[in-house]
């Protein structure tokens, strides 16, 4: 499923007795929602139409359904690694019914062909929607400008060259001129490469201590600082992608407290794990941007509490695990993420009381639609005759993520065995039940 076109033929389902939160209109409280023909037709609070299916929810939570702006589906190039059938059933595994790939496939997602490929490919084979975000410069390699006009009336719904950071600050300038005459955003991957050459993880005690060659967080910060300077007058929407340094917060809440269009997300791996990781995980915590330390940690929890940082990505890397098991020098960046993340989110910031659930499901829906423009056909809310794409959440569950939950092609994550709360238990897309726990 590629676009905002509801299935046809999904019949109607009743969902009863559900605590609906729908951050965009502010509405938290029990109700039922009538779903009919991919679209939502009622929600009240007692509904006793028929309907083909009828789903107690009592105790549990109705939220739209779930957006994630940052994944890699690994298609075309790497299917052994992923594909849209495989990486989207991870997504509605967790809960997700849009997800947004980024442009490091092989051929890069650089064209409006490519871009009609993905969305072909979602429509015959994928279990949730699919948005390209397609490649700033051509091949990513930061030369020449990609054809980011056809990308965007192809269907892009957002610039980046994720996997590489837009490396000359010229280009750079160009590229947020360019972009912000589409109205989409530009997504950053904040990495200055002569810092960064040979590293394979955050420098300080953990990779001086292994002989590892360390990547500083000034890697992170000095992009994000040099991004802001040249956007000021561009005023380009800017978003910095997997946010890793506890003082890109500080950076953030700057520029925008001046006004400067930007904006962050943050990745479940960063919200949890510490440069420490490596000593017991290895490769699989192996990220790029690295895990550092427990006052980034701190640091990137807090900016989300702050409202600084007000979506949530996983930066979903599936590898095939001959790969993970390189030594660290050689092994890929990446762990996965579709299939845990909501819990993992929920772990970080709900459970200390850094946010609440309404707030969770702001950063995770409305939040990221509003990043690609997704809320302008209303995906990432709950609306009477809006799209039917709802996520139900147990909010009482407990479970431990071991590898039956992971039903992408990749395994590659550090949390298996972690023990786990509130988690989504039921993924509708377009009307239509795509997952159940
Ligand atoms: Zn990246």
């Amino acid at each position: 499923m590629s676009d905002t076109t509801p299935t046809s033929g999904s019949g109607s389902i009743l969902i009863k007795g559900a605590r609906v939160i729908d951050p965009l209109s502010g509405l938290d409280a029990t109700r039922d929602v009538l779903v009919r023909d991919g679209r939502v037709v009622a929600i009240e609070d007692s509904i006793s139409d028929t309907a083909e299916r009828v789903i107690d929810a009592a105790g549990k939570v109705l939220a739209p359904g779930l957006i994630d702006p940052h994944v890699h589906l690994r298609d075309p190039g790497q299917t052994h690694k992923e594909d849209i059938a495989s990486g989207t059933l991870a997504a509605v595994a967790g809960g997700f019914t849009s997800v947004c790939c980024m442009p490091n496939t092989s051929p890069c997602l650089d064209t409006p062909e490519i871009v009609e490929y993905i969305k072909a490919k979602a429509d015959r084979e994928g279990h949730c929607r699919v948005f390209s975000v397609a490649a700033a410069t051509q091949g990513r390699k930061g030369e020449r400008l990609a054809e980011i006009e056809l990308c965007d009336q192809a269907g892009a719904v957002g610039f980046s060259d994720d996997g590489d950071v837009v490396e000359s600050a010229s280009m750079m300038r160009t590229v947020l001129q360019t972009v912000k005459h589409t109205g989409k955003a530009f997504m950053q991957h904040c990495q200055e490469l002569t810092l960064t050459q040979g590293a394979t993880m955050h420098a300080g005690s953990v990779s001086m201590k292994l002989g590892e060659r360390g990547w500083p967080r000034e890697a992170e910060e000095l992009i994000i600082e040099r991004d802001i300077r040249l956007n000021r007058s561009i005023k380009c929407r800017y978003h910095i992608q997997h946010m890793s340094s506890g003082n890109s917060v500080e950076l953030v809440a700057r520029a925008q407290a001046e006004g400067i269009p930007v904006t962050a997300e943050a990745s479940p791996h960063h919200l949890h794990l510490t440069h420490k990781a490596i000593e017991t995980h290895g490769t699989m915590a192996k990220m790029n941007p690295p895990l550092r330390e427990q006052h980034d940690v701190d640091a990137l929890r807090k900016g989300v509490a702050d409202g600084i940082i007000t979506i949530l990505a996983t930066d979903h890397a599936p590898h095939h695990i001959d790969e993970k098991r390189n030594p660290l020098c050689d092994a890929p960046f990446g762990i996965i993420g579709l299939e845990s993340a909501f819990s993992l989110y929920h772990k970080a910031l709900v459970e200390p009381g850094h946010i609440d659930l309404p707030k969770l499901i702001e950063l995770m829906t409305i939040n990221p639609a509003k990043l690609c423009n997704l809320d302008e056909c209303g995906i990432g809310s709950i609306s009477v005759g809006g799209v039917a794409d709802l996520t139900l959440i147990d909010p009482e569950h407990e479970w431990t993520l071991g590898n039956e939950h992971l039903v992408g092609k990749s395994s590659n994550t550090p949390f298996l065995g972690w023990d786990l709360g509130a988690r989504p238990v039921m993924t509708i897309v377009g009307g239509q039940v795509r997952w159940e726990a």
